[in-house]
């Protein structure tokens, strides 16, 4: 049987965590819908900068005068912060992905609003006024998500994983599940690792991009639907 203290707990539990999940639901649906209606493309790359990897997708994306948003972590961003600032040079936008990627279902919320803020001051010479925050894991607790919100933080959901952390290896499904859909929100993420998932980050950026163009998406930066 639970006892008071157990419905307490569970209420708790809910409020704090299943509460943000289903926000977060109806958030990616609304930024769904917005993607197709007006057609839009928006490339999103995690966990950066990786020194190899992040110039050559800022080369990609020259290529084709797209802009894209990346989500930096602050630790990383302290150890390559020229790769941060030729970005923003190249009109890309920067969000914050936190200091440490810390998983805030494990960690809990003091800890985890901790490792936001702290990313966002590590970033703040690359941020803009109103910054994005994409959660690590895509977890986020309640409380965190209060602070952040009172902070004038935006948060920066995606609708469509590019599965390069999966072990994805074949850039055609994900083009076309976005050409099916009429545009989303691609994760992708930009740190340097196996040199295969390199090259299949890379793949799926160009294939996008040319993608893009072809069918008559718009590229935009997340600030400009999240
Ligand atoms: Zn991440």
């Amino acid at each position: 049987m639970i006892g008071a203290i157990g419905l307490f707990a569970l209420a708790l539990v809910a409020l704090l965590y299943a509460l943000p999940f289903g926000l977060r639901l109806l958030a990616e649906r609304r930024l769904a819908r917005r993607c197709a209606a007006e057609r839009l493309l928006v490339l999103s790359f995690d966990d950066g900068p990786g020194p190899t990897l992040t110039p050559k997708l800022l080369a990609l994306l020259e290529a084709e005068d797209a802009r894209a948003t990346f989500f930096p972590l602050g630790q990383r961003a302290l150890a390559h912060p020229d790769v941060l600032t030729e970005a923003v040079r190249r009109g890309h936008e920067i969000g914050c992905h936190s200091q440490r990627h810390g998983h805030s279902f494990r960690i809990g919320p003091i800890r985890a609003f901790r490792d936001a803020r702290e990313g966002l001051e590590t970033l703040r010479p690359w941020l803009g006024a109103r910054p994005l925050f994409r959660p690590p894991f895509g977890k986020l607790d309640l409380a965190t998500w209060l602070q952040l919100t009172r902070r004038g933080v935006r948060l920066g959901w995606w609708t469509l994983d590019s599965g390069d952390t999966a072990g994805a290896d074949d850039p055609e499904p994900i083009v076309q599940m976005v050409l099916d859909a009429g545009g989303a929100v691609v994760l992708l993420h930009d740190f340097d690792g196996r040199p295969e998932r390199s090259d299949y980050v890379l793949a799926v950026t160009e294939r996008l991009l040319v993608a893009a163009r072809q069918h008559g998406l718009r590229v935009v930066p997340l600030g400009a639907v999240a």
